[in-house]
């Protein structure tokens, strides 16, 4: 028999029609002699709703205890959802993070699986019920309940799929697979049919939020046979694995990722040792850097720029501030008005000319570039954050549709 896990985000599960459209999905693939395990999202905004109301009461709340309310969201999906399928007459049992194995570290906000204990879930498919697991959530070794980190029920479905060696793992969302750009931002982009686990992984770490980027991550891991579609029209969606077929397109798609700040340390002593201290110190508080620029020393001192997610730009000054007297710089300066737009492609590795390509079509748009940073299949820019969704337009227009 096969076990197909399915995930329906946030919209699909917005409403009790869109419920009931998710448990005539399931059924029918109950019906069609497979076994089902399917994830929920928490319904429509109430993960956004739940985080207003507790900034409303403690904007400072400890992730601990941030992490204790995000977990209803999905607690009533999975509920709602299961009683709709008991409705029509399915045997079904839904499942929090700790009822169905979910182990993870304690970084509340962000957890990690560390192990899925399947037992539980196996129990339940050997009892012919089709499982309802509440995504984006887990528990750690004190019996709290963690978060996988915003977007993190696709996480949770691919982990499943990977731990219980699911046939097929389908994310069910609002759009019909995954295209070349946000078709909300870029109306010209196009669906592709299917996309490599790298190319879809810098692509969900640029910004394209069609995927959390550590499903990808495990998908390829775990070699997960992994499907995005839609759960309002019936139609094939974008299939992610490990080897796509040749295409014509140089680059796979154009993401942008609204979640940076730039932080600038001007004026610093331009003698060694220096970019050491400022990474090791931004390090010890775990804060991720992206993109870095340095000045060319002149009159003795050097600017150092570099990027962090908006949530780390605070302690990121904060640590770089209280080491003043080591530093010596003439000043420290977030601009958080900045966007990331990045192409993404495997087949920018073996063709020159794609980053001068890039620039000529942000010159042509008049889009000043602040920052870049290149990897193996990606080039990224900084610019203004005004300016993010125009850059990505160009960007489609000239790599994608001609
Ligand atoms: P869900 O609630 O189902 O998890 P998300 O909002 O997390 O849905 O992800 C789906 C959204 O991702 C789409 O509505 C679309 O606006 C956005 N998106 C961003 N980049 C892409 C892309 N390259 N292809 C498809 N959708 C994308
Ligand atoms: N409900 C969570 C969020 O809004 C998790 C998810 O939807 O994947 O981020
Ligand atoms: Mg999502």
């Amino acid at each position: 028999m096969r076990l197909i896990v399915q995930k329906f985000g946030g919209t699909s599960v917005k409403d009790k029609e869109r419920i009931f459209n998710v448990a005539n999905i399931i059924t029918n693939t109950y019906k069609n002699g497979n076994n089902v395990i399917a994830v929920v999202s928490a319904q429509g905004d109430t993960t956004d709703d739940l985080i207003e109301k507790a900034n409303d009461i403690n904007p400072h709340a400890s992730k601990r205890e941030m992490d204790m309310l995000l977990n209803t969201g999905e607690q009533i999906s999975a509920s709602l959802l299961a009683m709709a399928i008991e409705s029509l007459g399915y045997p079904v049992i839904s499942l929090n993070g700790h009822q169905a194995g979910f182990y993870t570290d304690s970084n509340y906000s962000k957890a990690r699986i560390k192990k899925i204990d399947t037992e539980r879930m196996e129990r339940e498919l050997d009892k012919k019920r089709i499982i309802i697991v509440t995504g984006f959530q887990g528990v750690n070794r004190y019996d709290d309940v963690t978060t996988l980190g915003r977007g993190g029920s696709d996480t949770s479905a691919v982990a499943i799929a990977a731990a219980m060696k699911a046939d097929l793992c389908q994310i069910y969302t609002d759009v019909d697979g995954v295209y070349t750009a946000d078709p909300r931002l870029v109306p010209s982009a196009k669906k592709l049919d299917e996309i490599s686990f790298d190319e879809m992984l810098e692509l969900a770490s640029c910004g394209a939020q069609v995927l959390h980027n550590r499903s990808v991550e495990m998908a390829k891991k775990y070699n997960v046979n992994l499907e995005v579609c839609s759960s309002l029209e019936h139609k094939p969606g974008t299939k992610v694995k490990e080897v796509t077929k040749m295409e014509k397109l140089l680059i796979k798609g154009v993401a942008k990722d609204d979640d940076v700040v730039r932080i600038a340390v001007v004026g610093l002593p331009d003698k060694p040792g220096i970019a050491y201290k400022i990474f090791s110190l931004l390090a010890s508080k775990k804060i991720n850097v992206d993109i870095i620029l340095q000045s060319i020393g002149r009159d003795g001192t050097k600017d150092i720029s570099f990027t962090v997610p908006r949530d780390s730009a605070e302690m990121a000054k904060e640590v770089l501030e209280s080491a003043r007297d080591i530093l010596r710089p003439n000043k420290i300066e977030i601009a958080d008005n900045v966007t990331k737009v990045s192409i993404v492609g495997a087949g920018m590795q073996s063709n020159p000319g794609v980053a001068a390509k890039m620039f000529e079509a942000l010159y042509e748009a008049n889009i000043n570039i602040k920052m870049i940073s290149t990897s193996e299949i990606k080039i990224s820019v900084l610019i203004d954050r005004d300016q993010g969704v125009k850059a990505m337009n160009a960007l489609s227009e000239a790599f994608i549709n001609n």
